[in-house]
């Protein structure tokens, strides 16, 4: 059945998952004056999805692509919008390093950002990283670009304060109520049923993180999630970890690509390893049950610590666990579904989404509504990975083809499955082995090689 326009079922908008990019979607959708219904299948917030564990870095000399930056730009804004809205601090400045060797795409890609946008940045040596904040004691040889604008968002907090704002223009949200399928009406607009109800929109905008490709299997190979972890360790010398003195930092070692925190929120320095054991699979066990944090994933995390930031690595005050959501060369999906116009959706994590979600919340809005965005999001389109050209870019031109080597196509394309990567997929290489990765250096073997 459908329903009519002024019926309270009836929507301009559903949106599909109230996590971070979800919450922020709300909001915008609200603020153009539109009737939104978020709908999420846990509690709102929670500990089991991508968007918990208190801190999430931001910064905007960005090493994964300089074309990031002016989203970044938009970001900050818009953060500092809800801010002022909430009457409530959700972006701390730290600033922030990024650190490596020289020809590492850690720093070399953030020290291209930051030279060809003109941001503020300093150069540092390991040693002088040391006498400048000496929580660190990463090698001489290793170089870090410092960011002053860096620092980090509160996700929990800037949930809430979305969902908040929502709800004060008029939003609707549900939460502990999943959404089992959705599908087309006669009219153009979509059917969505739940584990509750059954509603009605003009479009419907899909959040769902880690659930993604469960909402939208043609994501299967392509929105991945995987599991982290999280330690936060007592610091002996607590005042070399406060927000006032410890930049935020991602870091490529021989050990891995590593980041950090200051301490805030719990009374631990934190630290996280990206890919951590590689582990994925299905969202609804990744995290939870059996897979809550275990002494083998607390050690590799200490070792890290005890290495580099030695005066932090006392009594382990947290371990926490959360999922990445990774796409084939590290770089967001948001698009149109391929077959349904009135559907968007945005797989935004691959462990970088969440310093986004303010300005993916204003270009979800803005794809709901009018089926465009004024934003260049060419960069995050699907049919790279071989899924058929949605409406939003049919006509814009053919989008570079990124190799998906060890996953298979759901489309049946050969070149997606087994062409070389082109363009922004020259991660998508790396990481599969396309080039002999056995002869690079270490910072050049671990899926982190610049994208340009
Ligand atoms: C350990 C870790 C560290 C990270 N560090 C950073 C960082 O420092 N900086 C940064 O920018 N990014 C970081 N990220 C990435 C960032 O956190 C993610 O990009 C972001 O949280 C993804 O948000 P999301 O809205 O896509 O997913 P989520 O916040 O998980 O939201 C998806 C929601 O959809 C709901 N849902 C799923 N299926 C359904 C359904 N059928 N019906 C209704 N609801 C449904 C889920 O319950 C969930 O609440 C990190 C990620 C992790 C895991």
């Amino acid at each position: 059945m459908n329903y009519p326009r002024n019926h309270s079922k009836y929507f301009n908008t559903i949106v599909i998952g109230v996590g971070g990019m979800g919450s922020a979607t709300c909001y915008a959708i609200a603020k153009r004056g539109k009737r939104v219904l978020g709908l999420e299948a846990l509690d709102i917030p929670h500990t089991s999805g991508s968007s918990h564990g208190h801190t999430r870095i931001i910064r905007m000399a960005y090493y994964e692509h300089p074309s990031y930056v002016m989203l970044l730009k938009r970001a900050y804004e818009l953060w500092h919008e809800i801010e002022n809205r909430a009457d409530e601090k959700l972006l701390h400045y730290t600033g922030s390093i990024d650190a490596g060797p020289a020809d590492s795409a850690v720093f070399s890609g953030a020290f291209q950002s930051a030279t060809q946008y003109e941001l503020e940045h300093e150069v540092l040596t390991g040693s002088e990283m040391t006498q400048r904040f000496p929580g660190y004691h990463f090698p001489h040889d290793m170089l870090a670009l410092y960011q002053p604008q860096g620092g980090f968002l509160v996700p929990e907090r800037c949930g809430i304060c979305y969902v908040n704002a929502a709800m004060d223009m008029g939003a609707e949200i549900h939460g502990r109520e999943r959404v089992l399928e959705y599908a087309p009406t006669s009219s153009g607009g979509v059917r969505v049923r739940t584990t509750r109800d059954e509603y009605f929109a003009d479009s419907v905008v899909i959040t769902a993180g880690a659930w993604d490709a469960g909402l939208m299997p043609f994501l299967k190979p392509l929105a991945v999630p995987e599991r982290q972890v999280l330690a936060w360790f007592r610091p002996s010398r607590t005042e070399y970890f406060q927000p006032g003195n410890f930049p935020v930092f991602n870091c490529i070692l021989p050990e891995g690509r590593f980041y950090g925190f200051p301490q805030h929120g719990i009374p631990g320095f934190k630290i996280g390893k990206y890919h951590h054991f590689q582990e994925t699979g299905d969202p609804n066990n990744l995290i939870r049950g059996n897979n809550e944090p275990r002494p083998d994933d607390e050690q590799v995390l200490r070792d890290f610590t005890s290495r580099y930031f030695p005066d932090a690595a006392g009594p382990t005050m947290t371990l926490a666990a959360c999922m990445f959501t990774n796409t084939p060369d590290g770089h967001f999906i948001i698009d149109q579904h391929p077959t349904m116009p009135q559907i968007s959706y945005a797989s935004p994590c691959s462990g970088h989404g969440y310093k986004f979600a303010s300005v993916l919340g204003e270009i979800m809005a803005e794809l709901a509504e009018l089926g465009a965005t004024r934003w260049d999001i060419s960069l995050f389109r699907a049919d790279r990975f071989g899924v058929p050209t949605s409406a939003l870019f049919r006509n814009k031109g053919v989008a570079p083809r990124v190799a998906i080597t060890g996953h298979h196509d759901p489309f049946g394309n050969k070149g997606a499955a087994n062409g070389a990567a082109t363009g922004h997929g020259a991660r998508g290489s790396s990481e599969h082995g396309a080039h002999d990765a056995s002869q690079s250096p270490h910072w050049l073997r671990d899926g982190v090689k610049s994208f340009w």
